[in-house]
């Protein structure tokens, strides 16, 4: 028996059997020269590994049509199409002459080049192609390096997730009913895998930094994701406890169930709106049954995600007129694409930015495509008759970005008008707070927003340089850094004296540890991970404005976060005894 200690992500223990994942990246493609007499041979790999890979393509596409899946049997129709492409073996064939190299690296060269200018040509269904390209190469490259595709989507028993790292698209895509649970070597709290194995409700350790050397296949292991705490084959002892934890955890959750029905209202009469934050539209369907009065954030880049799928217009369409349906009258809140810094897309190349937290992401991304930008916004437009659409955009980092996603929604609006296509009229349009520049011009851009919402784990990695992903800095990511909560009162001041609602979907809105100083700020609405809002609202509904306001004040005048900390400590030891 071994325990180790990391951070934990998601609550909840597990018991299970370990599954080692290696992933399919290749960040390493072996590069070396060949002499001339190499390139026949060289060449005729290549062409064994189109015809296994056409093999296999073709197997898919009968699966997908005997299953009826027409939408699947295109797309693989198009890779058949492009692995038998003579113009695409030829520009293969050209450069393998020419350079000299081996076919794995002239494959990749050549496939990364056609999908960039398929990105950037203005038009969106060759930028769709761009995706087909990049699949239809990472099966190749498969093929030639001899490395069986494995996808978590075909995982066919009960396991416990281990891996060196794992992407949000490999979390995403993974069989949900399998995983029970997940544990990485790197890995932080708001790093994307770590948001989506919360919404997936899958208790989750990340950054165990040597995890997956002190793991065998097939291993006993208790993942305590709520302690970040991983026992490799536990003694009799240990397991019987756990048990024992399991059902008191699954206990104490439906006890907190209870309150979904109650306002989330301070003893003096404050009343704050608690929403949800989803990554995929079906989780819309979950998030009310914990008392979620909307979703204060809908991360729709998710979408964009998957590889081998192009988010067309209609696919978006369907999945924004889901969400909105399954909430009703409430209020959902879509952010625009935001892939990017850790939400690496295999259909985007910003992913080959030397700095990805500081490079092509978001809402620059889609200002430099309008055209792409365009095709997501009429399809919020479009699906907004089904419900109570709110848009926000992500990153902005001053006025002119604001001004000009603004004409572009106005854009997209005149041309549903002239296709005839209809549009709720009252839609409020707002601007995420995640970039200190932003919190610093918060009254400026107050002026262009109907509401303001606070991205505290990039508000955090900006303001204090810290890579969210990165376990090793995490120990500086302090919300309650004097810098910080300067920042959170700036902001949630320029919304208020400008008569719009200060909003927060940062990870730190749901930290119950926060909600006190929050409150006292003025924060409007909490939107956060949807099994946390029972928790929040039981410290919403235990205190006072006026405590909470007096706690802020205090933490503002403090010029360290220890200091702040220790004033939280006390004040929450002070109003829950029994916590
Ligand atoms: C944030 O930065 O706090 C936020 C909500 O956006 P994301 O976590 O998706 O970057
Ligand atoms: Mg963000």
């Amino acid at each position: 028996m071994k325990k180790l200690s990391g951070v934990s992500v998601s609550p909840g223990i597990v018991i299970g059997k370990s599954f080692l994942y290696q992933g399919n990246d290749f960040s390493e493609i072996p590069r070396y020269a060949i002499g001339k007499t190499q390139v026949e041979a060289e060449w005729r790999r290549l062409q064994a590994a189109i015809e296994a890979a056409v093999a296999d393509v073709r197997a898919l596409h009968d699966k997908a049509s005997r299953e009826m899946s027409k939408e699947k049997a295109a797309i693989f129709e198009t890779h058949l199409l492009m692995l038998e492409d003579p113009e695409f073996q030829d520009q293969i064939k050209g450069k393998l002459e020419t350079d000299r190299e081996n076919i794995e690296w002239v494959v990749w060269d050549v496939s990364r080049e056609i999908s960039s200018k398929l990105m950037d040509s203005g038009d969106a269904y060759l930028r769709e192609r761009a995706v087909d390209i990049a699949d239809v190469s990472r099966r190749l490259m498969h093929k030639l390096l001899g490395i069986k595709e494995f996808s978590l989507a075909d995982l066919a028993e009960d396991v416990i997730l281990v891996a060196h790292d794992l992407l949000p698209s490999e979390v995403l895509t993974m069989n949900k009913d399998r995983v029970k649970g997940i544990v990485t070597d790197l890995g932080g709290r708001t790093s994307h895998t770590a948001i989506l194995a919360r919404a997936f409700g899958t208790p989750a350790v990340l950054g165990l930094s040597t995890v997956t050397k002190e793991i065998n296949a097939g291993d006993t292991l208790i993942v305590d994701g709520s302690a970040g705490q991983v026992i490799i084959n536990p003694g009799k002892p240990a397991l019987t406890r756990y048990q024992d934890a399991i059902k008191q955890y699954h206990k104490s959750r439906d006890k907190f169930l209870s309150t979904v029905d109650l306002p989330a209202e301070t003893k003096d009469g404050h009343r704050v709106s608690l929403k949800a934050n989803i990554e995929i539209p079906e989780e819309a369907a979950q998030v009310i049954r914990y008392g979620a009065e909307g979703i204060g954030l809908y991360r729709s880049e998710f979408l964009f995600l998957t590889p081998g799928q192009a988010a067309e217009e209609e696919r978006q369409y369907q999945a924004y007129s889901e969400v909105l349906k399954a909430m009703g009258e409430l209020p959902v809140t879509i952010r625009t694409l935001d892939v990017g810094g850790d939400k690496v897309s295999p259909n985007f190349k910003s992913s080959d930015d030397k700095n990805p937290l500081l490079g092509w992401r978001a809402i620059r991304m889609c200002l430099a495509l309008p055209d792409f930008f365009k095709i997501q916004l009429r399809a919020i437009l479009r699906a907004s008759v089904y419900g109570n659409v709110k848009i926000m955009f992500p990153m902005i980092s001053g006025v002119e970005e604001l001004e000009q996603a603004l004409a572009l929604l106005k854009e997209a609006k005149a041309e549903l008008r002239q296709k005839k296509q209809k549009f709720s009229k009252k839609i409020e349009v707002g601007t995420m707070i995640e970039i200190p520049s932003a919190a610093m011009t918060a009254d400026v851009l107050a002026w262009k927003s109907d509401f303001f919402s606070i991205g505290t784990n990039d508000l955090l990695q900006y303001t204090l340089a810290v890579d969210r992903g990165n376990e090793k800095v995490s120990y500086l990511a302090q919300p309650f850094h004097p810098a910080v909560l300067r920042l959170l009162k700036m902001t949630i001041d320029a919304a208020h004296d400008r008569g719009i609602k200060a909003a927060m979907c940062g990870e730190l809105a749901g930290a119950t540890f926060a909600v006190p100083i929050l409150l006292g700020l003025g924060l409007d609405e909490f939107s956060m991970t949807a099994s946390a809002i029972p928790l929040v609202k039981q410290i919403v509904r235990g205190t006072t404005m006026e405590s909470c306001r007096a706690l802020a004040e205090k933490a503002l005048a403090s010029s360290s976060y220890k200091q702040t900390e220790t004033l939280v400590n006390s004040w929450l030891a002070e109003h829950f005894p029994n916590k």
